[in-house]
Parts: C-alpha cells; structure tokens; sequence
C-alpha cells in the first residue's frame, strides 16, 4: 500500500509570530500515527530551521525549492548540499507558481530533481494544466510531459511524491472534482506503468493540490489513485488537521 502523504504548502506567508502558532497548532494536534499519515510541511526557507527544530518528531519539514546544481556562484539561490546539511529531508520541486512567474521550465525541473535526489533530499514534484490547456484538451499531454521530463532524468524514484496540482484550481476555491482528479492521477499513474515501469507506478504516491480543505478532502481521499494532499491556503488554518485526518 501507498502510505497517504499531506504536504502543507506555506508559501510566501507568514510572519515568525504566525510560523510559532502554526507549528503550536500542529503539535497539540491529535492525528494518525506516521505509519498511517506521513506529514510534511514546507515553511518559507528564513522560517527552514526554526520550524525543523521546534515541530514534532513524527512531522517533517520541506524547502519550496532549491538550485539545479551544486552551490556556488548563484545569488539569492539555496543548494540541495544546504539543506541536506540543515537536515531538511524534503524539497518542492516544479511548482506552477514557479513554472510560471518564474519560467521553470519542464527540463529545468527535471534537472533539478535529478540533482536533488543524487544528494538525498526526497522530492515533491509539481506538474499540472492550466485552465486554458484543459479547455484545449490537452490535460493529459501536458502532466505527461511534465512527468516525462522528469523520468528521463531520474532512474529511482523511491524518493518521488508527485503532486498533481491543476493550476485552475490553486488558489482559486474551485477544488477539482474527485471524478476530475482522479481521472488524471489514473491516467498520470498509467503513463508511469507504461514509461518507467508497473513497479513504480504501483508503489508511487500521487497527490492532489488546489483549493483542498477540511470539507473536500474527505471525498477526494476516497479515490483509488490519490494518494494524499498538497495543501496551500488551508495549511496555514486548523483545517489542516481534518485535512491529515482525512487519511483514514
Ligand atoms: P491552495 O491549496 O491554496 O489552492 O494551493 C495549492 C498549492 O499550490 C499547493 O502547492
């Protein structure tokens, strides 16, 4: 079985007043054992070790991104080496806020995951549609590219969350509908059957992001191919607990 993963995205929010109270929040909160629900939230990187040292043991922190290569000569950029040295386990990677105000491209995600597997860190990696390429049809094609982008780069994908995030639905309280949802997770998992392997396919988690909150996810965790949560906005409120309690 795929172990359900709730991934809170933070953003570019939060204050250290507001960081402290949502890490209080999370460590009085009664939720399913991690051998159930693994829990990871993804702090803005000046609050990074703050809220690794301060959270409970069985929740683990996240960087939003990080640089394609090794460290060096690169301004305003954080390496995958820093934050293995900080003993921040997980990384976002391909997100579609940064895809698009930051022009990330398809390759240049998929180097960046590569890179930052090769040094250890676990990956969450964004792919999903725009309004416009779901009017057109294209859907299916454009998460496949995403995903083929990033399997022409990467051999073992033990380490791989990807998180389907319909970029219509980010932010916008139009929450796709389980059918939609699940319809892409099946079709995402079927195009990794067939191009990397059944074994992957079967074992990697696939989850969903876009407008979840405490009174969707119930259902959407219901069907068959998700396999968990990429939360914004909600992650930063108490329903984010309902939300990791929507694993069983
Ligand atoms: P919202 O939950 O605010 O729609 O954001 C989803 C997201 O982008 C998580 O990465």
């Amino acid at each position: 079985g795929r172990k359900f993963f709730v991934g809170g995205n933070w953003k570019c929010n939060g204050t250290s007043e507001e960081v402290k109270k949502i890490v209080a929040l999370l460590n009085e909160a009664e939720v399913p054992s991690e051998d159930v629900v693994e829990v990871v939230v993804s702090p803005p990187y000046v609050f990074l070790p703050f809220v690794k040292n301060l959270l409970r043991a069985d929740f683990h922190v996240a960087a939003q991104n990080c640089w394609v290569k090794k460290g060096g000569a690169f301004t305003g950029e954080i390496s995958a080496e820093m934050l293995v040295n900080l003993g921040i386990p997980w990384v976002i990677l391909g997100h579609s806020e940064r895809r698009a105000l930051l022009n990330e491209s398809n390759e240049f995600v998929g180097d960046k995951t590569a890179y930052a597997l090769s040094q250890g860190l676990k990956v969450i990696a964004c792919v999903g549609e725009t309004l416009e390429q779901r009017e057109a049809g294209s859907t299916i094609s454009v998460v496949a590219a995403q995903t083929k982008a990033i399997a022409e780069k990467v051999s073992d994908w033990t380490n791989i969350v990807v998180a389907y995030e319909p970029v219509w639905a980010i932010g916008t309280g139009k929450v796709a509908s389980p059918a939609q949802a699940q319809e892409v997770h099946f079709e995402l998992r079927k195009w990794i059957k067939e191009n990397v392997g059944a074994d992957v396919a079967g074992s990697v988690r696939i989850i969903y992001g876009g407008s979840v909150n405490g009174a969707n996810s119930k259902e959407l965790a219901g069907q068959p191919d998700i396999d968990g949560f990429l939360v914004g906005g909600a992650s930063l409120k108490p329903e984010f607990v309902d939300i990791i309690k929507s694993a069983t």
